[in-house]
């Protein structure tokens, strides 16, 4: 089960199977924020075992130190995007907007640095947390972005894609390519590659969630072949 915390402009994810993993942890500060959602759902801090992240950007990996300073939790990411945690210190990629450029200029991209306890790579598998779930690197926001792909077609992929405008304040299930990236083409095959592999809801770190057949018709993707059977990402 897969709940969404709104934490500003950024979303995390509580994610519960046999054990509880939080997916993201949003910016510097919001621990308590993200502990107090997590307790309406009846989470509490010491039922949380991991926190996966989706990428090394401040506004996912921000209170992740504050988080497990308070309990033994796992923490993991890709490799690709490891230094960023350790360092605290990721640049952020161009962008190709204008608004983005502007608040950003503004915005504190420093965070407390975390020493990785796990380095996710293709097909790291969930069920250890009692998830039918894997991880499936999709690059091109950043190098070592990745995605939380589950057997029942939900996904969630970080900074991928945008849902609308301002953080998702404005239109969030509207399906856009991310205002900042390394590279867009890599982002464009990434998205294929869910699709190809069957994912059908995309949760994001700003707005959504969206339909995969939004996310088809907004962004003129090709329609995927299927390279397993739907809902069955077993073999990747
Ligand atoms: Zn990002
Ligand atoms: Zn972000």
């Amino acid at each position: 089960m897969i709940q969404q915390l709104k934490l500003g402009f950024v979303n995390a994810f509580l994610v519960r199977g046999t054990k509880a993993i939080l997916v993201d942890s949003g910016t510097p500060g919001q621990a308590d924020r993200i502990l107090r959602a997590a307790g309406r759902g009846g989470v509490s801090l010491d039922d949380i075992a991991a926190i996966i992240h989706t990428h090394g950007h401040f506004d996912h990996c921000g209170s992740t130190a504050e988080l497990r300073r308070r309990a033994a939790m796992k923490v993991a990411i890709h490799v690709g995007d490891a230094d960023k945690l350790r360092s605290g210190r990721a640049a952020l990629p161009h962008s190709t907007s204008l608004m983005a450029r502007a608040v950003l200029a503004f915005v504190n991209t420093s965070f407390e640095p975390v020493e990785p306890d796990v380095l996710l790579n293709e097909g790291f598998d969930l069920r250890q947390f009692g998830l039918a779930a894997t991880i499936v690197p999709t690059p091109g926001h950043t190098a070592g972005s990745v995605s939380v792909l589950f057997h029942s077609g939900e996904v969630i992929v970080g900074d991928l894609l945008f849902g609308g405008f301002l953080g998702g304040k404005l239109l969030p299930t509207w399906p856009r390519y991310p205002a900042l990236a390394d590279d867009y083409d890599q982002v464009r095959a990434s998205v294929e590659k869910l699709l190809g592999l069957g994912a059908r809801r995309f949760y994001l770190g700003h707005g959504g969630p969206l339909d995969y057949k939004q996310v088809l018709i907004h962004l003129s993707l090709r329609v995927p072949r299927l390279t397993h059977p739907a809902g069955a990402p077993a073999s990747i």
